[in-house]
Order: C-alpha cells, then structure tokens, then sequence
C-alpha cells in the first residue's frame, strides 16, 4: 500500500513537472456551453477533425490557440461509457477524469441561470482538487451581467471569470489567466505567430463570413451527351462574352465565373473539354476522370442526368465519385422538354426519380430538378436549390445537441450482440467537426468515439445517420459518419 502511495505521488509529481504539455479540462453539467468554450479556446472546430495524438478516449483535447505557452484544452462533456448510468453518475466521472489528468480545471457554470443540485454535486468533488480550479460563468453576454456573481459565490472558489462564448467576451481575460498560471507551471512558450490574440479571433470569424460569401463552386457533371454544355449555355445566356475572359482553366475543365441573382458563382464545366485525339484516351476514361477532378474543387456538384435515357451506368460511376468525396449536391433532370406538353410527363418524371432513388442511392441526400436546357426552363430552380442548399449547410448541431440526438437513437435502438466479436457497440461522445476549410459549403463530418468501431455495421450506421437527418434540416448535404475507436 505504501508503495503504491509511492508511486502515485511519483506520478503526480511526474504529471505535473515533467510531462511536456499541460493540459486544461474544461468541466460542467451539460448546456452550460462547454463545447462552445472549447472551440474558441482550440480555434476552429476544424482543429478537432484530424487524427491528433490527443483525442482520445472519451474525451476531446486540442492544442490551445489563445495562450503564450504550449497546453492542451480538454472537453470532457459526452456520454457516459454505460447509458444506464445515472446522469449525475455520469457527471461525476467526468469530473473524476479531469481531475486525475488535469492540470488546470474550469468548471462551467451557466451564469443566467441558478445553481441546480448537479452544479453543486460538480463543485464538491471539484473542492477537493489539487489542482487551480477556475470557475467560469458562460452565457455573460452583457456587461450588466458581470456584476451578479450572487448564489455562484457560495461555490467557494477563489478565482472566477465571466465569458461569453457566444459572443467572444472575456476571453482575453480568461487569456491572461491562463497565461499567469502556465507561466508558473514552466510550459514551454509557444512561436508568436502559433498564438491567436481575441483581435485575430475575430479576424479569423471575419474571414469565415467572408468565405460564406465568396463565390460557390459548382461543378456540372454527367455522362456525355446528358446536357451539360447545352445547361452551361442556358446558364450563361445572357452573359456570354464571360466565356472568354476564364480564370483557372485546366486541361479538365473551364472554370466560369458567372453572376446569377447578384451572387456570385464559378461553374467547373467539364463538358468543354474534349480529348485531344482518339488515341489521349478514350471518351469514357476521359469524361469519368475529368469529372473526379472537378468533384473535387467544388462546392457543390450538379449531376446532369438525360431524362429520356434514363440512369446510366456511366451516371452511376460519376455519382458515386460525387458521394465518394462527401460532396454536396444537386440532381438536375434534363430534357424534360422531351415529355413534357404529354400526358406521359408525370409518369416518366415518377419512373426517372424512382431510378433516381434506387440505382443512385448513395446519393440518397440530393433533391432534384427538372429543367430543360435546351429551351432554358427550370434554370432558376436551380440556383434556389444551391442556395437552399448552403443555408442548409449552416445548420448542424452543436456537440450537446448531436450527443443528445446519439443519444436517444442508442435508446431507441440499442446495438445488438456483434456475433464475431461478442460484443456491443458503445458511444463514447459525438462531435460535430467541419472538415471542407475553405468550402462555401461546408460538410460536417460527425465523428463518433466508440469502444471498437469494427462493431459499428453499415445498418446500424445507415440508422444514425438517419437519425441526424431528421434533426438538421439542410437538404443536399451528405451525412458523414466518422467512427473511431478508443484506443
Ligand atoms: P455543452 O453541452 O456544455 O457542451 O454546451 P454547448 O456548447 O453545446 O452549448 C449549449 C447551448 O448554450 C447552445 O445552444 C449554445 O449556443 C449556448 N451557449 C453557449 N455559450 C453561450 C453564451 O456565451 N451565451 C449564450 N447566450 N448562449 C451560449
Ligand atoms: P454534353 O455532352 O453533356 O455536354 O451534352 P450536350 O449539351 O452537348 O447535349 C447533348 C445533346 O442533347 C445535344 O444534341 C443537345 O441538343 C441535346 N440536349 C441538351 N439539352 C436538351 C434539352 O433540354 N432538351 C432536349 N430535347 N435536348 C437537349
């Protein structure tokens, strides 16, 4: 027993004096704004997306972008490793973690609201930390509200700090702290120019809006012969002389800058280019490799597929690229001119979404459009889709909402026994990252720590990512699963 005394003093001496970088857990009951706080502290929640060395386990850490000296900011929100446990419970444990791997705690409160039995039962447990807590009053949206530290004084902790993630408040505050307390930890000074003081925080926001409003990219592609020149054309047709005057043109395709309803886009038309001579290649390669390469600069694609022939083996290849790169996109029906005056218009229309659904069924997230290139019908829908489309966009869960709606999925329907590995797929914590940097419109990727994600089946995802449908409201935007395992 004394040994083992030993050896944890041992550790925590280790912990604190020679592990290389500290960490700060960020610590409260759910909706006090944890992940909110995380993300500005950590910058974008691009931050989050790759396969850092810190995310692990049930929790989320990243490298801190706001202070002069290297650390780590911990989110320890989510679910709990067993669903049945009590909230409280659950809490708890999220407390215990931080304080066995923390070297700084922030325990969230959410300032606009009274102290409920889980704040305190966090507190208490907080109380006996080794470690500096910092108690942190989110949702101080206003200044008037910094002065009403009230019933939270009771807490007992001796330092406190108001902030308002939402709006950006006290950060520098909280910058400073942090920055006073590193300082005496020892942490290793970070390079100037890693550091992002709270004016390029809002800089950095700034150029996010101004992404928004930069031009869209929109990629038209389709098999030969499905319309993609002539739908360029009506696209184009009161603008003409733009055509010459081409920015970005590769061997693959024509980037068009073109303006339609005063918004800006840039069409990626693969349907131009033609090979060089018979021998380059043949159409098909061609057309199909092209096509992956506009996919991919684009922000949005347009499958054109021909009314009257149908869906397309060739359609099938280049829509499944589309869905391969988690692209965002927009079916156009074209030469609907074909049938359309006919009684047999409606019919064709139900049979082509019907093939629609079935043979491109990975693209089971884009709505369609029928327009007819050739007399320059139906345009117009198009470009309220794509706009429908990037508001949508905008709209994804935030970390508490996405680990709410896993949450009622896994209770609804629980994962059943995995017969090989004899056991049951568990959700750890969900988090909502955007992994398109500079898209207009930009794809969140859900990534979701499981104990063993070879358990996770394509049903079962299929079943999640429904669940995710039905809370986000954005049409035309795929739904990325990104499992992980604990390691
Ligand atoms: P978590 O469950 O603790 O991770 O909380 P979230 O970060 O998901 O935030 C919960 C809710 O509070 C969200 O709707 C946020 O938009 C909102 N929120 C977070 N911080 C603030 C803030 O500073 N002010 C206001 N008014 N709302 C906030
Ligand atoms: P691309 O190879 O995909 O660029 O296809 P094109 O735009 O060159 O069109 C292939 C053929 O389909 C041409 O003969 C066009 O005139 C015809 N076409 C294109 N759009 C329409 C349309 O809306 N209605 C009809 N009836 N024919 C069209």
């Amino acid at each position: 027993m004394a040994w083992f005394c030993v050896f944890l003093r041992l550790e925590l001496w280790y912990h604190l004096h020679m592990s290389s970088t500290p960490t700060i857990a960020i610590v409260g009951r759910p909706n006090v704004g944890k992940s909110a706080i995380f993300n500005r502290m950590v910058g974008r929640r691009i931050a989050i997306v790759h396969d850092q060395p810190g995310v692990t386990r049930d929790r989320l850490s990243a490298p801190c972008r706001l202070t002069d000296y290297a650390c780590h900011v911990m989110d320890t929100g989510g679910i709990g490793s067993d669903l049945e446990d009590g909230f409280t419970e659950q809490v708890a444990r999220e407390a215990d973690m931080a304080l066995a791997s923390a070297d700084l705690i922030m325990f969230v409160v959410d300032s606009r609201d009274h102290l409920t039995p889980v704040d305190i039962s966090i507190a208490e447990r907080l109380r006996r930390a080794e470690v500096p807590v910092l108690l942190v009053l989110n949702k101080a949206d206003h200044e008037k509200q910094d002065l009403n530290l009230g019933e939270f004084a009771g807490l007992g902790f001796k330092d406190e700090i108001f902030l308002s993630a939402a709006h950006g408040r006290g950060f520098h505050d909280l910058t400073q702290y942090l920055n006073g307390y590193l300082k005496k930890l020892g942490a290793a000074p970070v390079d100037a120019e890693e550091v992002m003081d709270a004016d390029e925080m809002q800089e950095e926001e700034a150029r996010e809006e101004v992404n928004a409003d930069s031009p869209v990219r929109v990629a038209i592609v389709g098999r030969p012969n499905a319309g993609k020149s002539s739908l360029v054309n009506a696209i184009l047709r009161d603008d003409r002389t733009i055509v010459s005057d081409v920015a970005g043109t590769t061997r693959d395709a024509i980037d068009i800058p073109h303006e339609v309803n005063g918004k800006e886009y840039v069409f990626i038309d693969t349907a131009g280019m033609r090979p060089r001579s018979r021998r380059d290649t043949s159409v098909e390669v061609f057309s199909a490799m092209r096509s992956e390469r506009a996919i991919r600069r684009a922000d949005i694609c347009l499958l054109v597929v021909d009314i009257a022939a149908g869906v397309t083996a060739q359609d099938r290849r280049i829509g499944s690229l589309i869905a391969k790169e988690g692209k965002p996109c927009l079916i156009v029906v074209n030469k609907f001119d074909l049938f359309h005056p006919s009684a047999e218009y409606k019919d064709r229309m139900e049979e082509v979404k019907e093939q629609i659904r079935s043979e491109l069924f990975f693209l089971d997230y884009a709505p369609f459009v029928a327009v007819s290139a050739k007399e320059g019908k139906g345009i117009a829908g198009i470009f309220t889709q794509i706009e429908a489309i990037r508001k949508g966009s905008l709209d994804y869960p935030s970390t508490g909402q996405l680990n709410r709606i896993m949450q009622r999925a896994l209770e609804a329907n629980p994962p059943g026994m995995h017969r090989q590995l004899r056991k049951r797929l568990k959700l750890f914590y969900a988090t909502c990252a955007v992994n398109e940097k500079y898209s207009t419109i930009p794809v969140p990727t859900y990534v979701l720590f499981v104990n063993d994600k070879r358990l996770m089946l394509d049903s079962y995802a299929q079943y999640l990512r429904n669940a995710i449908r039905q809370e986000v409201k954005g049409v035309g935007i795929p739904i990325l699963l990104s499992p992980r395992s604990r390691v």
